[in-house]
C-alpha cells in the first residue's frame, strides 16, 4: 500500500500545468521520460480520466508517479534541452510524437504555423504519427489476444479434442511472434534515420561529427 502525507504532497511538483512537463513523467524503473496515463475515477456516478492516480507505462509494467496530480516519483525531473541541444544521450529527454510539438518548434525559428502544418500534412509525418500510435494501439491489443488464447488453451487441456488444442498453441505461438516484432519496432532507438534517406543519413552524420548513420547499409 502506497501512502504520502499531505504536506508532502502539495510540496510536490505538478504533473501538468508545469513548465518541466507536460504529458510524460521518468519512469521509476529505468528512468527515461514515458507518457503520463491517468487512472478512471468516479465523477458524478459517471467514470473519467481524473488526475487522482497517474502512472507510466514501461513494457508490460505500469508505475505509480502522481497523486492527485502531483509528482511523487523519486527521480528528479529533468529540464527540457532546448531543441538546439539535441543529441544521441538526450534525446529520451524530448516530448515526441505530437505534429503540433513540431509546428511549436518550426514557429520558434520563423516557419508560420499553417507552413508547418502543411509541410507535416504533405510530407507524411502526421500520418505515419498516426500509424505509430495505430500500432501501439495494436501491439496492446494483441497482448490481450495472446491471454485469451492461454485461457481457450487451459480449457481445450481438459476437453479432448486435440485438433483444436493443437491450433491454439500454433495461434499462441504465432502471435507471440508477431508481438516481440511489433513491440522491438515500437521500442527502437529515437536516434534514427530511415535506411532509404541516404541524404537525410549524410547529413546528420555531418552536422553532429559522427558516423552514425552513413557507414551502415542497414536496412530496416
Ligand atoms: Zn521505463
Amino acid at each position: 500500500m502506497f501512502t504520502i502525507d499531505n504536506p508532502t504532497l502539495t510540496k510536490a511538483p505538478l504533473l501538468t500545468n508545469s513548465p518541466l512537463l507536460t504529458g510524460e513523467a521518468p519512469c521509476p524503473k529505468c528512468g527515461k521520460m514515458h507518457e503520463i496515463r491517468y487512472g478512471k475515477q468516479k465523477i458524478n456516478g459517471e467514470w473519467k480520466e481524473g488526475y487522482t492516480l497517474a502512472f507510466v507505462k514501461c513494457g508490460d509494467n505500469t508505475y505509480l508517479v502522481g497523486v492527485n496530480n502531483r509528482y511523487i516519483g523519486k527521480r528528479k525531473l529533468p529540464v527540457q534541452p532546448t531543441i538546439d541541444e539535441v543529441c544521441e544521450d538526450n534525446i529520451w529527454q524530448y516530448r515526441q510524437n505530437k505534429p503540433s510539438r513540431i509546428v511549436d518548434d518550426m514557429e520558434k525559428y520563423g516557419i508560420p504555423r499553417e507552413t508547418g502544418y502543411k509541410i507535416l500534412l504533405g510530407r507524411g509525418v502526421c500520418k505515419w504519427l498516426n500509424v505509430r500510435r495505430k500500432l501501439i494501439k495494436l501491439k496492446n491489443a494483441w497482448k490481450e489476444d495472446v491471454n485469451k488464447t492461454i485461457e481457450d488453451i487451459k480449457i481445450a487441456k481438459k476437453g479432448d479434442n486435440p485438433i483444436y488444442l493443437g491450433r491454439l498453441r500454433g495461434r499462441l505461438e504465432t502471435l507471440q511472434s508477431c508481438r516481440k516484432q511489433i513491440r522491438e519496432l515500437c521500442k527502437s532507438d529515437r536516434w534514427a534515420m530511415p535506411d532509404y534517406d541516404e541524404r537525410g543519413r549524410r547529413e546528420v552524420d555531418k552536422l553532429w561529427g559522427q558516423d552514425y548513420f552513413s557507414a551502415s547499409k542497414e536496412v530496416i
